[in-house]
């Protein structure tokens, strides 16, 4: 048995013969940041929900400190939920909507006042308990949702997309807001987000979802650099993914074969390929190279261009090969300008051996 703070063991949750969540193992351990990702629809409210007890399981179990919580109704959980639309009560005060988290739990008047103003000036909002919901920002309010749910003291807080009805700004505000409390405060995070960069700058697991299952979960560098399925690799963005077929060679090494031409790879990472095996070969965005011309790299290939998106200093040059694989690059404004190349120029994508990563097909 391990000793996660809180484990999902082989969750599935079916809606008729629809099925929502599929056979999900996860283990989260106590104090960490973890954010669920994955395209919509593949699971992650009701995986979120299920935690919190607003969802019965079909089957599986969730443990907390090894122990069975399945039946345990939502106000013992203590694992409270903020969500996009908040649901907050407009027609009560700032100061009553945060109380409300202790109502349940049968506090004391004076008590309850007490703890949510507390709360309300940890969230720097203390000035505004008793303005009501609707005299708010939309981040303020989205303070008053955190702080209805701190009020409580959980282990474990759960967010569900919390901060996508925010302007850009205020997102990045709250997510340096988000990341510290829950350091200072030592609370475990289950964090559901459809951003990337929310993901990535705060959590320490980042855990990709696809169709009811967890596809991976390791650190944000682990699953950057060392994406486990082509899933992933595609869901994150700005990799290119080539099919291949191993061939083995005399000297021992590996040369990938693909409708694109032949690659070469640094194996070591993957000790176990063998001739013949289906594997992606994927390249990062700003570890290849465009020329003109080709003849000098160890690995390139021919492509159109397709598109050019410029994002502040950088350029993402979308590609295409002979036989339609699409070529993702990053290059800098300034190299860009050097090649001096238009939509519908030829050109040569190369990368160096070592920076591609397998991944087992099969
Ligand atoms: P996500 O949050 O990742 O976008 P959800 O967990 O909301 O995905 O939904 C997962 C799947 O379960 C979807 O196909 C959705 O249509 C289905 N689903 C969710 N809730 C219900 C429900 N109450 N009844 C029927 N199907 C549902
Ligand atoms: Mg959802």
């Amino acid at each position: 048995m391990s000793d996660a703070h809180i484990s999902l063991r082989s969750i599935r949750k079916t809606y008729g013969s629809a099925v929502a969540v599929d056979d999900l193992n996860l283990d989260i351990e106590e104090g960490k940041f973890i954010a669920i990702m994955g395209p919509s629809g593949c699971g992650k409210s009701t995986m979120l929900r299920m935690l919190a007890g607003l969802e019965d399981v079909t089957s599986g179990d969730i443990l907390r400190e090894g122990a069975r919580i399945n039946e345990l109704p939502i106000w013992e959980r203590e694992m409270p939920m903020v969500w996009q639309s908040l649901a907050l009560f407009p027609f009560l005060s700032v100061r009553e909507n945060v109380e409300f988290g202790l109502r349940m739990n049968g506090i004391k008047a004076s008590e309850r006042q007490r703890r949510a103003l507390e709360w309300l000036e940890k969230l720097g909002l203390g000035d505004f308990a008793n303005r009501s919901i609707n005299q708010l920002s939309g981040g303020q309010r989205q303070r008053v949702a955190l702080a209805r749910c701190l009020v409580t003291e959980p282990s474990v807080l759960l967010l569900d997309e919390p901060l996508s009805a925010l302007d850009a700004h205020l997102s990045v505000q709250m997510q340096g807001e988000l990341k510290r409390l829950q350091r200072e405060l030592g609370i475990t995070f289950v964090y559901v987000t459809h951003s990337h960069s929310e993901a990535f700058s705060m959590a320490d697991t980042v855990v990709i979802m696809n169709q009811g299952r967890i596809e991976q979960a390791g650190s944000p560098e682990d699953i950057y650099l060392r994406p486990a399925t082509p899933f992933v690799a595609e869901f994150l963005g700005g990799s290119s993914i080539f099919e291949c077929t191993a061939r083995a060679r005399k000297t021992g090494d590996f040369v990938l074969e693909s409708i694109d031409g032949a690659f070469k790879c640094d194996a070591s990472e993957f000790p176990d390929l063998e001739e013949g095996q289906h594997t992606s070969l994927i390249v990062r965005a700003d570890q290849i190279s465009v020329t003109a011309e080709g003849g000098w790299a160890e690995n390139e290939v021919r492509c159109k261009v397709i598109g050019e998106e410029f994002v502040g200093a950088l350029v993402n040059l979308r590609l295409e090969t002979a036989a339609g694989t699409a070529v993702n690059v990053q290059l800098q404004q300034r190299d860009m300008q050097a090649l001096d190349i238009e939509v519908g120029a030829g050109v040569t994508a190369s990368w160096h051996p070592e920076d591609g990563h397998l991944i087992n097909n099969t």
